[in-house]
């Protein structure tokens, strides 16, 4: 699968709270900044009355506008509305998730004075394409192709819609790859296990919104997911919130007002404290200053890296509990790992990286490369090789994912037939013969599911098909092939066919109802090239309008300028001081218009004030 040829292919690290985008070129992987100069990028979009805005943009405008504005997607995508974590993570969002068709969770926002609603994937398809502009910016050439990270733990319709997301951005997802496989490849780490063998590496990655551990066992180039541990709510915001519980006390201690009940403050007291805590990662102590934060007072106060410590104590012991339990779960000895990896922007904490330390006994950490960078550059890496960049530094690793859960169906019993075993190296095909159970059965309901419980329905179903038109015959006769194939993506197709009579079916599942069709695919396709340029045409709008009210100010000041007040004549005067006030109230009174509008207004004015000016420099 080689794509020279066809561009550079980057590597995006599609985050729950930040997003990261890389590239291979000369020699190595640059992180690439974004428009606001920012290594890593918000995973957030919001929706105004007048326009779309993506990343930094949408962060900051969040305590004016919260119901419109998303973020925390990751969450939803590829999972159902009825999924009890979704409910949960519904109740705390402030912006609207309801059920659409299918049990698909549609955001509700509303965006320039309609309601609309959007798919998880779409959504992140507006991250991906802010991540594509970004790389293409830097690199002054359109970008086709991605590889996409996931969480070890994503099964397959949440890689699908990942992948979909993908595709709606106009990327041609080369891959989707693991998070700690991507970290593992960042380090290097597939040529530590050249030299020893296989080896046990541990990936401890703490990030905005959830804390994920994983074993990886890596040999000849197979990266094998051991085991994952996690918790989905414990993460960098988490840490936010105990510093802002913090302060708020001190603002009723100062002021003798409690600020908790007005979320406006607390959010802008939110935004000083990640500030602050990443300072603490570097500084040991820090200030915290927020400008008329309630009723006009200015809030202005201290903290150190201790008392940030002190505050989240009990957090940061979880997050090593999820290490040992990691651990347990692999049934591996703490002393077995070979090498502890760190990644997400919060593992950058020093008391976390202490605690993580002592529970290894001293033992060094891998952390030469930014930890909230490493899955983006791992990714970059992986999209080079698979783009059929030729290098040394890239030919050995060759980089194979496992499944994570076994794969299987259900056909005429209740349990589950296992096709595919979990951990088997992918991509994979592999094929189980099925008969039928009853006399003159001319069709089959295959349920395809994937899990390791024994009874079907405890396992997550992944969709359904029939196969009818099996020639009546006696139950057991009929022998039908069904193949199920792991693609690159770790996406799969399951196909059945009936062989005994030579007559042969085949069907594909494709009404998956977690997955998108393609046409939906499509529409989704359109609908952001459409939002797209009504972007583009709001910035255009924008712009004159900056450009006309400069002028029209900037010629306010010449004229309250004294020294050339006094060149001009009286009548030449009253002459601009009225085309400039007829402009300032067709501006004030003015929703956004044509950008020709203002073109037309600046040309106007400018004939009329130009030449005025002009003549006092003769
Ligand atoms: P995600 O969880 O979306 O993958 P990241 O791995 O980028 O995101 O982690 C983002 C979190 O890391 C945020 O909560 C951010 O405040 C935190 N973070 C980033 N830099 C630092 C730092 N220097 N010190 C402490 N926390 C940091
Ligand atoms: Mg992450």
């Amino acid at each position: 699968m080689s794509n020279q040829g066809e561009g550079p292919a980057i590597g995006i690290d599609l985050g729950t709270t930040y997003s990261c985008v890389a590239v291979w070129q000369h020699e190595r992987v640059e992180i690439i900044v974004n428009d606001q100069g920012n290594r890593t990028t918000p995973s957030y979009v919001a929706f105004t009355p007048m326009e779309r805005l993506v990343g930094d943009a949408a962060k900051n405008q969040v305590a004016r506008n919260p119901t419109n504005s998303v973020f925390d997607v990751k969450r939803l995508i590829g999972r159902r509305f009825s999924d009890p974590l979704v409910q949960e993570d519904i109740k705390l969002w402030p912006f609207n998730v309801i059920c659409g068709i299918d049990d698909k969770p549609m955001i509700v926002v509303n965006y320039k004075g309609e309601e609309k609603h959007f798919s998880a994937e779409e959504i992140s398809s507006v991250v991906l394409r802010m991540m594509r502009e970004t790389a293409e910016a830097y690199l002054g050439t359109t970008v086709k192709n991605a590889v996409v990270t996931v969480p070890a733990y994503f099964n397959n319709s949440q890689r699908k819609a990942t992948k979909d997301a993908g595709g709606i951005a106009g990327l041609n997802v080369l891959r989707i790859i693991n998070e700690p496989t991507a970290v593992a490849i960042a380090y290097g780490l597939d040529k530590i296990a050249d030299n020893i063998g296989k080896s046990n590496v541990l990936i401890f990655d703490l990030g905005g919104g959830t804390a994920d551990v994983s074993l990886l066992t890596i040999e000849k180039g197979v990266f094998e997911v051991k085991a994952v541990a996690g918790d989905t709510h414990l993460g960098g915001e988490d840490f936010d919130n105990r510093m802002v519980e913090h302060f708020v006390e001190i603002f009723k201690r100062l002021h003798k007002v409690d600020i908790s009940g007005n979320s406006r403050a607390l959010r802008r007291l939110r935004t000083a404290c990640e500030k602050a805590k990443r300072i603490l990662s570097s500084a040991i102590d820090t200030t915290i200053e927020v400008h008329s934060l309630y009723n006009g007072i200015d809030f202005f106060s201290t903290i150190t890296r201790a008392k940030f410590a002190e505050l989240n104590m009990d957090l940061f012991r979880k997050c090593i509990a999820i290490v040992d339990k990691c651990l347990t779960d692999a049934n591996m000895d703490k002393s077995c790992v070979h090498v502890v990896v760190l990644s997400g922007g919060s593992s950058r904490i020093p008391k976390v990286l202490q605690l993580l330390q002592d529970f290894f006994d001293g033992k060094e950490l891998c952390k030469s490369i930014n930890p909230d960078e490493a899955v983006a550059y791992g990714a970059a890496v992986q999209a080079a090789i698979l783009s059929g960049m030729r290098n040394d530094k890239l030919q050995n690793i060759v980089l194979l994912d496992v499944t994570p859960l076994s794969l299987g169906i259900k056909a005429n019993r209740t349990e589950m037939s296992i096709v595919i075993p979990r951990n088997t190296a992918t991509p994979t095909e592999k094929e189980r013969l099925y008969t039928t159970a009853a006399d003159n059965q001319t069709s089959l309901l295959f349920s395809v599911y994937e899990g390791e419980r024994a009874r079907a329905c405890d396992n997550n179903l992944l969709g359904k098909f029939r196969l009818s038109d099996i020639p009546p015959a006696p139950r057991g006769v009929a022998r039908i092939k069904v193949c199920f194939n792991i693609d690159t993506n770790g996406i799969l197709n399951v196909s059945a066919k009936e062989i005994t009579t030579g007559v042969m079916k085949n069907i594909t599942i494709t009404n998956d109802e977690s997955r998108l069709p393609t046409e939906e695919i499509d529409r989704m396709v359109q609908d952001a090239e459409t939002y797209k340029a009504e972007d583009d045409e709001h910035r255009k709008k924008v712009k004159a309008k900056d450009a006309l009210e400069n002028y029209t100010y900037n010629m306010r000041n010449t004229l309250n300028d004294e020294k050339i007040s006094a060149k001009l004549s009286r009548k030449g005067k009253k002459k601009i001081k009225d085309a400039i006030q007829q402009v300032i109230e067709w501006l004030d009174g003015l929703q956004l218009v044509d950008s020709e509008e203002y073109a037309d207004k600046l040309e106007t004015l400018e004939s009329i004030c130009n030449p005025i000016i002009e003549r006092i420099y003769r």
